[in-house]
């Protein structure tokens, strides 16, 4: 077994975050590194799919539930406009291989993480 994810600790409370939100299966915290206005994460509780690939062939129900846990926040944090990333792989950014996705809302300006 490898070590658990940074997020995984989290979720357990051994590292402090604020869990903004949770279901079942994902739950919310926000970015501490922020690239945006809003820059929250969505992360599934499970550790099992490295990255969105991974995710989407592996559970394409909890991908879509990421999703959707990603709009009500938008919605929350700021006016329901939200840019979504999964970072894949090292070289495309990726730190963590926990797949998360970063929700992005809030004045984005062109200079913010992606596109
Ligand atoms: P990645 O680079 O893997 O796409 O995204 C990982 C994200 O996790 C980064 O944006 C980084 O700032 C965030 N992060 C790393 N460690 C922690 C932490 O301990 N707490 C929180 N809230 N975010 C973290």
């Amino acid at each position: 077994m490898s070590e658990p994810s940074i997020f995984t600790r989290i979720l357990n409370g051994e590292i402090p975050s604020e869990i903004i939100a949770q279901t079942d299966t994902v739950f919310a915290i926000r970015d501490i590194a922020p690239k945006a206005p809003v820059h929250l994460l969505v992360i599934p509780k499970t550790a099992r799919y490295r990255d969105v690939t991974e995710l989407a062939a592996g559970d394409p129900e909890l991908l879509s539930e990421m999703v959707a846990v990603a709009k009500d926040l938008a919605a929350e944090y700021s006016n329901g406009d939200f840019r979504l990333i999964f970072n894949a792989g090292p070289d495309a950014g990726q730190t963590v291989f926990h797949v998360h996705a970063h929700v992005l809302a809030g004045g984005l300006s062109e200079s913010s993480m992606g596109a």
